[in-house]
């Protein structure tokens, strides 16, 4: 008896701790970046298609919220914007139809506005399209040009209701490459848990959702040094929360011996020079990735602060001095390497 009940309490602990799992992974490019989905699971075939549909899932979001295919939702709208602006009445009054999804993506990007005093703005389009970021001989804009386009970017401009927007100036159009991988993530993560899985991580090019446990114990999650490749800042232990980080290494060109990276300023038409990081922890992939572009606008002193206001939000800023700060939730949790 005293036998059997021992090897129950071993089997117990063994499934407990989640050690009768396997591993399986994929990687795909997606989004214009490396996708990487793990998955810990006792069947094989249940995990192989949970990873089948949450890839699928994230390239259907892709489909939707991307700027850049012509398809897209997002360039649908923008295209819709400028007709109006060529024609003047061709839509009533200028609103635009926008879908369910879209509509509380735009909602949750107003509120990250306003969170970051307008640092994270979806208006930022018209500027975007001028710096490009894209192909070769990349050039700076005319200071000109810049300022022209700035009159267009304000988020307090769009107006959102009822499944529809409107654009207050002619010219305006969205921008989602600040938010949409994220929410990607998320969707990803939410198809995931409905296949019955428990244990797993998504990884969009470091916008990252890690779901309950690895084995048993905390993911540990490495934290990228922004001006030191292939090495991390330190480690966290995690588990049911989104890792996402901002970067001035992600995209950038060079331009008579200085560096011009993608993320903008939108009150000064140029990248953004404050931080050369911010990775932010929090329950949601959608809200920390629009949160980490904005805090690094933002700045770390600014961002740190809102850090320690938000519920459930936790981040480490890195300055443009390579000043690493670390938010107070996570000090116990982080395990420097540094
Ligand atoms: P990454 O795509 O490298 O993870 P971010 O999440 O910080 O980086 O998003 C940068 C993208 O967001 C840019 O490629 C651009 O499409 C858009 N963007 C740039 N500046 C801003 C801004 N101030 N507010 C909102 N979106 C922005
Ligand atoms: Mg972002």
């Amino acid at each position: 008896m005293e036998k059997f009940r021992a090897l129950i309490f071993v089997f117990l602990i063994f499934f407990i701790s989640g050690c009768g799992k396997k591993e399986y992974s994929r990687v795909e490019f997606l989004m214009d970046t490396v996708v990487e989905i793990k998955v810990y699971h006792r069947s094989k075939a249940e995990a192989e298609e949970a990873i089948n549909s949450s890839m699928e899932e994230m390239r259907r979001v892709e489909q939707k919220m991307s700027y850049f295919l012509p398809g897209s939702e997002v360039s649908r709208i923008n295209k819709e914007a400028l007709l109006e602006k060529r024609k003047g009445s061709l839509l009533a009054e200028g609103w635009i139809p926008v879908s369910d999804e879209l509509f509380s993506l735009l909602k949750e990007s107003v509120l990250l506005s306003e969170l970051t005093k307008g640092c994270f703005d979806v208006t930022i389009y018209p500027l975007w399209k001028i710096w490009k970021f894209e192909g070769e001989n990349l050039e700076v804009p005319d200071e000109k040009e810049i300022e022209k386009e700035l009159q267009l970017i304000d988020y307090k401009n769009i107006i959102i209701e009822n499944g529809k927007i409107k654009f207050v100036k002619r010219g305006m159009g969205i921008d989602l490459g600040g938010i949409a991988k994220g929410y990607a993530v998320d969707a990803a993560v939410s198809v995931l848990k409905k296949k019955n899985i428990t244990s797993a991580m998504v990884n969009a090019g470091g916008d990252m959702y890690v779901l309950g446990r690895k084995q048993g114990k905390p993911w540990r999650i490495g934290i990228r040094h922004p001006r030191r490749e292939g090495e991390i800042l330190g480690t966290i232990k995690v588990e049911d929360k989104a890792i996402v980080t901002s970067g001035d290494y992600e995209r950038f060109f060079f331009s008579e011996g200085k560096k011009y990276h993608h993320i903008i300023n939108p009150k000064t038409g140029y990248p953004a020079d404050e931080c050369q990081s911010v990775t932010i922890v929090a329950k949601e992939a959608t809200f920390a990735d629009g949160l980490a572009t904005g805090i690094f606008v933002l700045g770390p002193q600014e961002g740190m602060a809102l850090i320690e206001n938000l519920e459930g939000v936790e981040g480490v800023i890195v300055s443009k001095e390579g000043d690493i700060s670390v938010s107070s939730g996570l000090g116990s949790k982080i395990e420097h390497v540094d």
